[in-house]
């Protein structure tokens, strides 16, 4: 199931092939939305003047249209079965791999992605695809027997609670985008997809294959546009259910959209946030310390929900495992993503290097700064940000999710990890915890107290394998269940219970 798409960049008659196809495809102009609403241009995040494609925003009356033709679709694909569902959603996935050049195509130009992560991207999503897919023949496809007294028997059954929402980010805008619909989907809902605003092309694309595939048109919709839709599809009386990843203060509206709209009361799912550490002690190994924390903190140019934001690093052994991690970064390649040398690629939009620029130079105006890399001739035209190394006293002056390359470095004392535990734990946030450590009491100690959905020992802290590790976080970084894991698709259900008296 695993790796299902993957390919070797290392083989040159796989590489170069791949390189000529996207080429090809880059003439390519793409379209996402249909109706009267307003059209803008999607541009490449590496120099905001390629045009990928066009989206076209879905008004308020086509949002409930789309919304009511889902209502009413949903009790025959409930009614379908668990097995009947998977067939399609596996026959998504088979589609999904077959245009998986056409994916990695609209990762680089519209996401600004790495062709690895990319290539990741599409993995992923067709991992979820499968995955949901086997979950619903697990759970949908029979009544579960409950023991009961004699004279009875219990039955429970699963089934679609109606149109759930599933508004997804633009940092992983085919694999988070597609999660949730297929679980959703899986469970017997209709689900209305709203991409990112950033992403809507490879949300377009992503529903027209659930279609090709054979989903019905009306089961699965497309929800173009920006927060005002989003905010919309789910103060609308018939969305039965909110699947919401991004950030934790647009988990917070929705939460207080849900409390105040018409309609049933509902569930909302929500992936959000992080301020994720890495403790370092001085029995770590230095070299597997860099490569982690390079790939954790600044691979995906830092846009990872799991990205390392904090380490923490063991006061003896700081000003080595420093250096070194500086040694690395500065021999990473920054820039064009197309190419596939590139490491770091641009951030996803002007509005988010002006945030992560703002920080930077907070940073460099208090002295913060140790390491920063100088951004190449041609990253003028894009949003691009140099990965930067700054060391603070303490995690106070830093309570914001800084989304890009920004390591920020913090010493501590022999004898004080309890008190660095602490300090994660004080962040309200918890989503990915790093630890790089040789002794065993070491590990028992942060896995018992550490307050985190998923701990990452003695290696980088970005994978989130499907069904191997499941992914998500606790507190200010969201609801549960874990994506991928073994709860996440009967969440997205109801249960009905019969009990029958077998003695009348
Ligand atoms: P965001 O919160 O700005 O937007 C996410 C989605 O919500 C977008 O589709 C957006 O249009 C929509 N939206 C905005 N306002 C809305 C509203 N009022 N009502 C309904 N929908 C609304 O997040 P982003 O910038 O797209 O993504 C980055 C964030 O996502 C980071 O905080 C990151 O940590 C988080 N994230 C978390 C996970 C996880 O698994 N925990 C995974 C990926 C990303």
């Amino acid at each position: 199931r695993r790796n299902s798409s993957g390919c070797d960049l290392s083989d040159p008659t796989v590489l170069n092939p791949l390189l000529r196809r996207l080429a090809d495809l880059e003439a390519k102009r793409w379209t996402a939305g249909e109706g009267s609403g307003a059209r803008h241009a999607i541009t490449a995040p590496f120099d905001h003047r390629i045009i990928v494609g066009e989206a076209v925003e879905a008004t308020a009356a086509e949002l409930d249209a789309m919304l009511r033709r889902a209502h009413a679709a949903q009790g025959a694909w409930d009614a379908l079965g668990g097995e009947a569902r998977a067939r399609l959603l596996d026959r998504t996935a088979d589609l999904f791999e077959a245009h998986r050049e056409d994916f990695y195509s609209l990762c680089i130009r519209e996401a600004g992605k790495t062709l690895p992560d990319a290539i990741l991207e599409v993995r992923e999503a067709v991992d979820f695809l499968r995955y949901y897919a086997a979950e619903g023949r697990r759970l949908f496809s029979h009544a579960h027997r409950l023991p009961g007294p004699t004279g009875e028997t219990n039955e429970l059954r699963l089934h679609g609670r109606g149109v759930w929402a599933c508004i997804s980010p633009w940092n992983f805008p085919l694999a988070i985008f597609t999660g949730p619909v297929a679980a959703a989907l899986a469970a017997g809902n209709a689900a209305i997809a709203k991409p990112a605003e950033q992403t809507p092309l490879i949300g377009a694309l992503a529903i027209a294959l659930m279609h090709e595939a054979g989903i019905p048109q009306d089961v699965v919709g497309l929800a173009v546009g920006d927060g005002k839709v989003g905010a919309a599809l789910t103060a609308h009386p018939l969305i039965a259910g909110v699947a919401f990843t991004g950030s934790t203060a647009v988990a917070r509206a929705i939460n207080r959209s849900l409390a105040e709209r018409d309609g049933p009361i509902v569930p909302l799912i929500a992936e959000t946030g992080g301020q994720n550490a890495m403790i370092v002690d001085s029995s770590a190994l230095p070299e597997q310390v860099t490569r982690d924390v390079v790939a954790s903190a600044f691979q995906s140019a830092g846009q990872r929900c799991s990205a390392l934001r904090v380490l923490f690093v063991q006061e003896d052994v700081a000003d080595t495992m420093v250096t070194m991690i500086r040694g690395a970064m500065e021999a990473l390649t920054i820039g064009d993503p197309r190419l596939p040398t590139t490491d770091v690629g641009p951030v996803i939009d002007a509005e988010a290097k002006a945030s992560l620029d703002a920080h930077v130079a907070e940073l460099r105006a208090a002295g913060r700064v140790v390491a920063e890399r100088a951004l190449p001739a041609e990253a003028g035209q894009g949003s691009f940000v140099a990965p930067v190394i700054a060391e603070l006293p303490d995690l106070s002056a830093l309570s914001d999710e800084h989304f890009g390359p920004v390591l920020h470095v913090i010493r501590w004392k022999a004898g004080e990890l309890g008190k660095v535990i602490d300090q994660v734990n004080a962040t309200g946030f918890g989503l990915t915890l790093g630890l790089q450590s040789r002794i065993d009491t070491v590990h028992a100690e942060v896995q018992a107290k550490a307050r985190v959905g998923n701990l990452y020992v003695n290696r980088n802290q970005i994978g989130a394998v499907v069904e191997s590790q499941p992914f998500g976080g606790e507190g200010l970084s969201g609801t549960g269940p874990k994506a991928g894991g073994p709860h996440y698709v009967a969440r997205f259900a109801t249960e009905r219970v019969k009990c029958v008296d077998t003695t009348a």
